[in-house]
């Protein structure tokens, strides 16, 4: 704080004006100040603390809105730049399920072609069931030429971001940045006072912004050193990930999850004989799970999506009532239960495990800050939605900064800022309820709620608009 002071009473108020602490008109000199040399640390209209996936689509879409071509745009990113170049050979282990809508987004900043030019896999349905009953949901289009996700490889979506981001030429970026301290303006200031955004980052550079948009993930030091309250609690559990051999090569377009009372298990097409694992567990079997030997782990695997030892006579017996009254009334909404591909190998060191938790930020913005992404929200991965309510939040944002550009107003202002909260609030908090609602429904054995959930899931199933409804609002 002092080190802030002491910068506004060197640097700040000149006797030529206040020129300096305007937003610039141009890109200017490109870099930031160290305390060795005069002058003001470097103005940046947007500051970007975190080039994750989230981060990084921020940068993207703020390069190419027009209406932000005279800003100065700033990504910090605390870790390297990841190398251009050669796809490896070995699918990664971090992958996501994208919706629709996050591929249309992607679609509009033109990154989306890259992804296809490196790999990705469309996938035409989804299989959800229970391990402790024969209920089960599916999801696809009635067109089944439709997709209705893709499973692409985090890496691959970091990288097709970076490379459309370079092409734009338009926002600076420093890797290996880490931001160590932000002081923020005085919330009733005084002519004198500096009014932006002080930025400090670990090499001493020092540097001001009109708005600061924390994408700094599930930490986020934005979040924390501006005072926002998380609501948040571990998961007893951990996702154990890996890359899978499928048997036999398949069309494999189809994403698979079942939910055991340890926690959900799902298999995520990647090429016609490859798929990855996301294995929700409590952390104890997750540590064994990784230190078991390869065909140990491998049987694991295929029992947990094939056996049936907990399943419960009664809850099956009333499952199966309720199927044939649906099929009589609904015929078109009953659906076929297809069976999972077995698998044969996992790629040698693609085992690894990640505690899970959920977070919800209770404000996404204060003046001249915003969060978007992990360092707003963290969900469980069962729904397969983390990055994507993250890629919501940066269509939105980037819509509001447009705005206020347009408009000739101040970027850092809390009018626009606190549309931008309600927007993605509205959206965000009823799926990360349901999601957390799923987790809770489905950690349970107790016979009345396995009999409600089994039955609860089996009517969903049947009844196509709301299944519809499901997958319009996921997808957005
Ligand atoms: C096992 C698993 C499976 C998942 N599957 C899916 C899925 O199928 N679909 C889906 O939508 N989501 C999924 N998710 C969630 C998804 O991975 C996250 O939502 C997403 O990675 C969040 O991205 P982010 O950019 O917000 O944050 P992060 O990826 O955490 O990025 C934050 C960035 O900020 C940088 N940073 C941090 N602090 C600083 C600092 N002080 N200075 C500078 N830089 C800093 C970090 O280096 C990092 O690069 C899954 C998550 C897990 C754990």
């Amino acid at each position: 704080m002092s080190l802030w002071r002491g910068a506004r009473l060197t640097s700040g108020l000149r006797p030529q004006g206040l020129a300096w602490l305007l937003p610039s008109g141009g890109r200017g000199r490109r870099g930031c100040s160290s305390e060795q040399e005069s002058g003001p640390p470097e103005f940046y209209d947007v500051v970007i603390s975190g080039g994750g996936m989230v981060g990084t689509a921020m940068a993207c879409a703020l390069a190419y809105d027009p209406n932000l071509t005279e800003k100065k745009i700033l990504l910090l990113e605390a870790g390297n730049k990841k190398a251009d170049g050669q796809l490896p050979e070995l699918y990664s282990n971090r992958v996501s399920a994208l919706t629709p809508g996050t591929a249309a987004f992607l679609s509009r900043l033109g990154v989306w072609d890259h992804i296809c030019n490196m790999r990705y896999k469309p996938f035409k349905r989804m299989q959800v069931w229970d391990e402790c009953s024969d209920a089960m949901i599916t999801f696809d289009k009635a067109n089944l030429l439709e997709d209705i996700g893709f499973i692409v490889e985090n890496d691959v979506i970091l990288s097709a971001l970076s490379k459309q981001l370079t092409a734009a030429d338009r926002v600076h970026v420093l890797y290996r940045s880490k931001v160590v301290n932000y002081t923020w303006p005085e919330p009733s200031l005084t002519p004198d006072m500096n009014p932006w955004v002080q930025i400090e980052l670990a090499d001493g550079s020092k540097l001001q912004a009109s708005v600061l948009i924390g994408a700094d993930g599930p930490n986020s030091m934005v979040r924390k050193s501006a005072g926002i309250q998380t609501m948040q609690w571990k998961y007893d559990q951990s996702a154990v990930v890996a890359t899978l051999r499928l048997a036999e090569p398949t069309d494999n377009n189809v994403a698979w999850q079942r939910f055991l009372v340890t926690g959900p298990i799902a298999m995520l097409p990647l090429s016609d004989n490859l798929s990855s694992l996301v294995w929700s567990t409590s952390h104890q079997h997750a540590s064994d799970l990784l230190s078991m030997d390869e065909e140990t782990f491998v049987d694991a695997i295929n029992s947990a999506f094939w056996s049936n030892e907990n399943h419960s006579e009664f809850v099956d017996t009333a499952s199966s009532m309720l199927k044939t009254a649906l099929m009589f009334l609904m015929p078109s909404g009953t659906s076929v239960r297809q069976l999972p591909p077995s698998v044969a190998h996992i790629d040698p060191k693609s085992r690894a495990m990640f505690p899970l938790g959920l977070g919800h930020a209770t404000k996404y913005v204060r003046p001249r800050v915003a969060l978007i992404g992990d360092a707003a929200h963290r969900v469980h991965p069962l729904a397969g939605q983390g990055v994507n309510l993250g890629f919501g939040d940066v269509v939105s944002l980037s819509q509001h900064l447009s705005e206020a550009a347009y408009n000739g107003k101040d970027l850092g202002s809390t009018n626009h800022l606190n549309a931008f909260e309600t927007e993605r609030q509205r959206h965000n908090l009823p799926v990360m309820a349901a999601i957390d609602l799923l987790k809770r429904l489905y950690s349970t054995k107790s016979i009345p709620l396995v009999c409600l959930r089994s039955l609860g899931l089996q009517a969903t199933n049947a009844f196509v608009p709301i299944k519809e409804q499901i997958m319009a609002f996921v997808s957005r």
